[in-house]
């Protein structure tokens, strides 16, 4: 590929991310560079948060946290999910039935061939928290399945 046309097609992906998302998404409240993340959040915490890699499964204390409380962006504090929706799925991750009302937005994710998936990200920092599916439990059937290592948990 030349030069030119390497050019035009990132000019290309750009303008289609530019549809993808409304404007409003793309100039996030808490922002910074891959660098001052990766100097904040650290090796782990970066790789899910702004790489949107996954965690282990059940490698996150949060999976057995029971006590009343709020689960925050770990990158910038937004209040994502209240212990009140948080139940045990059993699929490895910390899970919830439902997210607290405007701190999340989803994006088509399809890393994974003919199984496309949701995204959930923090709609304050842009921050990539885990996938969203349709096998939950009552009353929403939705299924939050979210990266501990991408929260916060601040007791009741
Ligand atoms: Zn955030």
């Amino acid at each position: 590929m030349r030069r030119s046309e390497f050019i035009a097609g990132g000019a290309a992906a750009v303008a289609l991310v530019a549809l993808a998302f409304p404007r409003r998404v793309l100039a996030y409240a808490v922002h910074y560079t891959n660098a001052q993340w990766k100097a904040r959040l650290g090796a782990d915490r970066y790789y899910i948060l702004r790489e949107n890699g996954t965690e282990p499964a059940f490698s996150s204390p949060l999976i057995k946290e029971n006590r009343p409380g709020l689960y925050r962006c770990y990158a910038c504090d937004q209040a994502l999910f209240s212990s009140a929706t948080k139940y045990d799925s059993g699929d490895g991750w910390p899970s919830f039935w439902n997210v607290l009302p405007k701190a999340t937005l989803t994006r088509a994710d399809y890393e994974i061939p003919m199984e496309p998936r949701t995204e959930v990200h923090c709609i304050r920092c842009g921050s990539h928290l885990g996938h969203i599916f349709d096998d939950g439990p009552p009353p929403t059937h939705k299924r939050y399945c979210i990266d501990g290592l991408a929260l916060r948990f601040v007791p009741k």
